[in-house]
């Protein structure tokens, strides 16, 4: 006996299968509606990048660039990396094409990132993002805006329990003299940090502060805070923010700890969470990145945006209710030479017509095929026999009703046209 080992999917990597889809297609349908509506265009950039773009965006001192990338040289002996989100190739599309010197642009995307992590419930090595950047907006409320578009997409497709965390990242000078001040502090107290944490306190510290560790966390409660080294002007910004999300009755909470695992944000940080996700409870994480556009070579430009989780938030929707799977119109049956070479002709007129058919290939006996057509959910059958074929006839039934009623194949034709 000979083997053929099946194949499987690679770890972390998911197959969306078609019971799923009508979620996700509602989902996607929805953002659209909510980008078109804010004036936000789409924008689609390549999956692979060259592998300096999000080492040189995104910061090699980060968890995304360290540990989570895919890498690998191509055949031209380049550095590739499949993307492992999607701010830094809007950035550098932008950059590319002189979209900026266009005025401020408004972009969305979506797509699959690539993250090479430990796969758990709402973690995965391939999953999706939709994403919204604003780019050359320095102004508070394009803060406002941004973080209103993400909160009345989840809103409207009914996510419940939505909390809005914010926090100040202030600028690159107050985010230096921060950085002074918490590594003075934490040094006094190396031996107390988790091992993830002392590793950080040299490449990263401010990381530090959204350590999952509980010790490192009580330890926190009485370090120096990243609001009281903000210079006046930023914590005025912040407060513009805050007043903004008020008048338009957005809840939030400040979360001095929420840095975020992206080294470009400055000035407004933020995540959207929902209780029932459990421990990845973040679904939308977002912020101001006012140094990334110089950064990748491109005039100065204040920026901000965010991204969702499309997976974490079809797995809040599922809860939700599962959407019905599509079914046809029309189920068409034939049976016999003539007949069959008929119903594909016929099949394909209806659909021209903007009818949604189902055209059964298995020339099996009428009951059997009848039986799935009950069964696609179908409204109308539209049956074939060769007695049918040769008067150019068919058989129509109406499968709810379960009445039926001979008729000119061209009467059809008009009928449902
Ligand atoms: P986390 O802390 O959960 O790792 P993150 O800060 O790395 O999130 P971002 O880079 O801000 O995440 O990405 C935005 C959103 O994308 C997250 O809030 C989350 O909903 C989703 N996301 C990130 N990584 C994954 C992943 N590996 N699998 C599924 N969704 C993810
Ligand atoms: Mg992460």
């Amino acid at each position: 006996m000979w083997f053929v080992e099946k194949l499987q999917s690679l770890r972390g990597m998911v197959d969306l299968l078609p019971q799923q889809m009508g979620v996700w297609q509602q989902l996607e349908a929805t953002a659209r509606c909510h980008f078109q509506r804010a004036a936000v265009a789409e924008i689609r950039t390549p999956i692979l990048e060259a592998t300096e773009l999000f080492a040189r965006g995104i910061g090699e001192a980060t968890d995304v660039v360290g540990k989570e990338m895919y890498t690998f040289l191509d055949r031209g002996e380049r550095s590739c990396t499949l993307r492992p989100e999607g701010t830094a190739s809007v950035v550098r599309a932008a950059i590319q094409h002189g979209l900026l010197n266009q005025g401020p642009q408004r972009l969305w995307y979506g797509g699959p990132m690539f993250r090479y992590e430990r796969p758990q419930a709402g973690r995965q090595r391939q999953f999706h993002q939709i994403g919204l950047e604003f780019l050359g907006f320095a102004d508070a409320r394009s803060d406002v805006e941004a973080i209103a578009i993400a909160w009345d997409l989840l809103a409207d497709l009914g996510v419940q329990e939505l909390a809005l965390e914010l926090n100040s990242l202030g600028s690159a000078d107050d985010r230096a003299l921060y950085r002074q001040q918490l590594v003075a502090w934490l040094e006094q107290r190396r031996d107390q940090l988790d091992p993830d944490s002392q590793d950080r306190l040299a490449r990263n510290p401010l990381r530090i502060l959204d350590s999952k560790n509980p010790t490192t966390q009580a330890l926190l409660q009485d370090a120096p805070t990243l609001a009281a080294a903000l210079a006046p002007e930023s914590r005025e910004r912040f407060e513009r923010v805050q007043e903004g999300l008020t008048a338009l009755e957005i809840p939030f909470q400040l979360n001095p700890r929420l840095v975020r695992g992206l080294d470009y944000y400055s000035h407004t940080a933020f995540e959207i969470t929902s209780s029932q996700l459990g421990a990845q409870a973040t679904v939308c994480g977002g912020g101001r990145y006012n140094s990334l556009v110089e950064q990748l070579g491109g005039a100065p430009t204040p920026a901000i945006g965010w991204a969702l989780g499309v997976e974490r938030l079809v797995m809040l929707l599922a809860q939700v209710g599962e959407s019905q799977a599509t079914a046809p119109d029309i189920y068409v049956v034939s049976r016999g030479g003539l007949a069959e070479g008929q119903a594909l002709v016929l099949a394909r007129q209806l659909r021209r017509s903007g009818r949604a058919v189902e055209l059964d290939l298995s020339g099996s006996a009428f009951g059997k095929q009848l039986k799935r057509a009950d069964r696609s959910g179908a409204r109308w059958a539209v049956v074939i026999g060769e007695d049918e074929a040769l008067l150019g006839q068919v058989i129509v039934k109406n499968l709810q009703e379960q009445t039926e009623q001979p008729m000119a194949a061209a009467e059809l034709l008009s009928q449902f046209a």
